[in-house]
């Protein structure tokens, strides 16, 4: 699988959501609050590399 989801933060209170969650509401605002302005985070992708 190649689906990629973004994870979106909003500064105002501090919710982290998908962009799935995003869409909830139209336009580009938090599902939480409302506010107008999230902040993107990057995908959390762990990778680690072990050195036997
Ligand atoms: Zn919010």
């Amino acid at each position: 699988m190649s689906l990629e989801e973004r994870m979106y933060k909003c500064p105002k209170c501090g919710k982290e959501f998908s962009k799935t969650e995003m869409e909830i509401l139209p336009g580009v605002k938090c599902p939480y609050c409302g506010w107008r302005i999230v902040v993107k985070l990057r995908a959390p992708v762990v990778r680690k590399v072990l050195a036997i």
